[in-house]
């Protein structure tokens, strides 16, 4: 298998078969496993061997068969599946930090990593810095000898900024500290963020992994010591462990996740050159568009530009609102690297808690609407949009 390529090995990494040799992979919808013996149970406990299970908190088969096909995708050695992308981040900072240490983060957050970086975290005597993203010399002034992690996401929900993981990785490893990326949006199969120096790599997988928005779900990779060590044993005891069912739908999910996301790329691409110039938009935000500004890095450490489009209407939030309601085919929704199109309006939903000022310096307009685009024909999506902005 080491000479397949990701897409061979996602259709067919981690399966674990049963004596009746099922093609597809099994659902084992079990809590608990059974022992031969007193012994093997007692020795079980005292160390699980690769496919030995004691606990459904713990391990199951069906979630085991996950967590490999994501490693391989990844090129991790490890990794730990979790009930949802939330559960996937707080597991990953609480086994990474302790009261007394600091923490420096990008401040373009998702909103509810933000609020664990933000409020959360410093309730337990974490020191958190929130730096522009984009500015390295920011990054710099940031770090300090204490400094045990530093996390980002890039790109960045929802104006699409690159944050420069190879050099942000090299501050970090300069003072000793772990690098941790929420890479949902850049999506595994456009960016492999440990080649540039990530140390920890966090998804949602109810994102594209999915991606026909059924569960919700989550993974943390990394080192097989990190991963069996102190993450494991944080999230076995805290309990946000992925139900059998949803790991399932989730194997299944990224046999075709790479289908998914190239056609999705392709046609996020078509729309932003047809829409760029648009009279009704101030701008198109993409990170392989041509008037991106960080274009040159975006092509550096992705091979495509991801799945999401942003669109800056003129008129604030009443032109978006007339957009949002007109269009016909991309439906409203926050979800994102889905089978639909979707479309959200990040000032009065997800971004809706922050401060005007902080919307102001992310970025986030009154007239910014964000398109997580999908797998409908390209044209009619072209046609939804155009028909709708002149709405
Ligand atoms: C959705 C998302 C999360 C949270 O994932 P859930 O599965 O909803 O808990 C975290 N980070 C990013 C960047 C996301 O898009």
């Amino acid at each position: 298998m080491e000479n397949w390529s990701a897409k061979t090995k996602l259709v067919h990494a981690g399966a674990k078969r049963s004596q009746y040799g099922e093609l597809s992979e099994a659902l084992y919808l079990t809590q608990g496993f059974l022992y031969e013996s007193a012994e093997q149970a007692e020795a079980r406990f005292i160390e699980s061997g690769e496919d030995e299970f004691i606990y459904a908190r713990y391990g199951n088969p069906t979630v085991r068969m996950f967590e490999e096909r994501i490693s391989v995708l990844e090129g991790a050695e490890d990794a730990f599946a979790t009930a949802s992308g939330m559960a996937a981040v707080n597991g990953a900072l609480m086994a990474l930090l302790g009261a007394g240490d600091h923490m420096v983060a990008a401040r373009a957050l998702f909103g509810s990593c933000l609020f664990i970086v933000e409020d959360i975290l410093p309730r337990f005597g974490v020191e958190v810095t929130l730096v522009d993203g984009t500015d390295l010399d920011a990054w710099r002034a940031a770090v300090r000898p204490d400094t045990k992690v530093v996390f980002l996401e890039s790109i960045s929900n929802p104006t699409l900024e690159v944050i420069d993981i190879k050099n942000v990785s090299k501050i970090a490893h300069d003072v000793g500290a772990v690098v941790v990326v929420d890479n949902v949006f850049a999506t595994p199969v456009f960016q492999q963020s440990f080649d540039l120096g990530a140390d920890v790599v966090i998804y949602s997988a109810t994102k594209h992994i999915d991606g026909q928005g059924r569960c919700l779900g989550g993974v943390v990779l990394g080192s097989r010591e990190f991963i069996k060590g102190p993450l494991q044993t944080y999230l076995k005891h805290t309990g946000a462990a992925m139900s059998p069912f949803n790991a399932w739908v989730m194997v299944k999910g990224l046999e075709t996740i790479v289908l998914r996301c190239e056609a999705q790329a392709t046609t996020s691409e078509f729309l932003v050159t047809e829409l760029e110039g648009h009279a009704r938009l101030n701008r198109v935000a993409y990170p392989f568009a041509n008037s991106h500004p960080q274009q040159a890095l975006a092509k550096a450490q992705m091979t495509r530009g991801g799945t999401v489009i942003s669109l800056d209407i003129k008129g604030g939030k009443d032109a978006a609102f007339k957009f949002l309601n007109a269009l016909q085919i991309v439906r409203i929704s926050n979800n994102l690297g889905d089978a639909k199109s979707l479309v959200t309006h990040p000032a009065t939903t997800t971004h809706q808690r922050l401060s005007d000022n902080q919307r102001g310096s992310l970025g986030i307009s009154d007239g910014l609407v964000r398109i997580s685009v999908g797998l409908e024909d390209q044209h009619d999506l072209l046609a939804d949009i155009r028909g709708a902005l002149s709405a």
